[in-house]
């Protein structure tokens, strides 16, 4: 067992089970063993490879649309431009570059950066140093000044949210909870019932619900009322709510037993969209999509970008890679990255809608 995983079951002896969602916080953010305080988890080396890590064409369509977004705001003198979760920083170095043709969009930038990983921090220090725009990091959206207009992105940020699970067990709501049995941290059920949950379902049902998703969507639709902008977001997950569970751990590229190295493995959980939508909607701001990643890509200009690096690409290797990492991202297998990730877009009241949910075939 990992040492987290050691203070994880000494926690348990003093207090009790736990929640999956506490359980899942602990595992990806404890101060000194969580997963994302202590490696940089993505690569061919790390655990798990990410859009804008599989190719610069990713960041460089989100770098054009929030050009294009400032554009339709009106040009606003100065705003914020907002990434939650930003990895290595390589999105927002790729988007800055692509957005050298629209420099008075570059002029009017400052970047905050959401992030709790201290080694990603690094990372983004690195990589963003040079890039000619003031940059500051936040812990989260309440410490980003009020005031200016925002653009906010996050590719792969709220499926890393911890969220609450719930079986259904004698026709009750049962919170999932993680117990200790023989020294093995186990999943076990909260012997209480929930009165807050009443959706029917049949007996053995898996609810997931993602509280802190949901909080930090009704923060930023806050801030998109009261200071206006546009928010982005990309990450796989399912269009309409369901039951099922969706919690997984992922470590070296392979999935594992989420209880079995805490803070060793990456753990995460398929977005609901739809639930994150009507969260946004009921607090009084406008939302697109959810539109999966191929056809997303392809109307930012995916196709035409690939076809203008493989025409400038020196060699035949490197045009055989840009034509992969393309069918990768837009990928509509079953499980390709094409249609398991999904894009919505926030406004606030008012504001024009973002492209391309503005074409009528992207509404969703
Ligand atoms: N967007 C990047 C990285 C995705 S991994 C990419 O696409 O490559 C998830 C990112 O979210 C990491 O940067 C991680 O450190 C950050 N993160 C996870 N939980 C977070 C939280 N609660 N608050 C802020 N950042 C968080």
């Amino acid at each position: 067992m990992s040492r987290l995983g050691d203070e994880i079951r000494q926690l348990i002896a003093l207090e009790g089970p736990i929640s999956v969602e506490r359980y899942m916080a602990l595992a990806l953010g404890h101060p000194r063993h969580g997963y994302y305080r202590t490696r940089d988890p993505l690569g061919a080396r790390g655990d798990f490879i990410t859009a804008p890590e599989i190719s610069q064409m990713f960041g460089e369509l989100l770098g054009l649309w929030a050009a294009q977004c400032w554009l339709d705001l009106g040009k606003p003198e100065r705003l914020r431009l907002v990434e939650c979760g930003p990895g290595r920083g390589t999105l927002l170095v790729d988007a800055l570059r692509a957005a050298r043709s629209v420099p008075d969009f570059r002029e009017a930038l400052s970047l905050e950066l959401i992030e709790i990983s201290p080694v990603l921090k690094a990372a983004q220090l690195r990589s963003l140093s040079n890039c000619g725009v003031p940059v500051a990091w936040r812990n989260h959206l309440g410490e980003i000044e009020a005031g200016l207009p925002l653009i906010v992105i996050g590719n792969e940020f709220l499926d890393a949210l911890p969220l609450c699970q719930y079986v259904r067990q004698n026709g009750a709501w049962h919170e999932r909870l993680v117990g200790v049995v023989d020294e093995a941290l186990v999943f076990g059920l909260a012997r209480e019932a929930e009165a807050s949950l009443y959706q029917q379902a049949p007996e053995g049902a898996v609810l997931e619900v993602a509280f802190q998703a949901r909080t930090f969507i009704r923060d930023l639709a806050q801030r998109l009322k009261t200071d206006g902008g546009v928010a982005l977001f990309v990450d796989y997950g399912h269009a309409k709510s369901g039951f099922g569970e969706t919690l997984q751990a992922v470590h070296n590229h392979r999935f594992v037993d989420p209880l079995s190295e805490p803070g060793e493995a990456d753990l995460t959980a398929h977005v609901d969209f739809a639930a994150l939508l009507g969260v946004a909607r009921e607090a009084g701001i406008d939302t697109y999509g959810p539109v999966e990643q191929g056809p997303f890509l392809k109307s930012l200009g995916l196709e035409e970008r690939a076809d203008q690096l493989i025409r400038a690409a020196p060699s035949e290797a490197q045009q055989k890679d840009i034509r992969s990492a393309e069918r990768r991202l837009c990928d509509m297998a079953r499980t390709g990255m094409g249609q398991m990730f999904k894009a919505v877009g926030f406004a606030g009241p008012g504001q024009p809608i973002p492209a391309p949910f503005d074409d009528p075939r992207q509404t969703g």
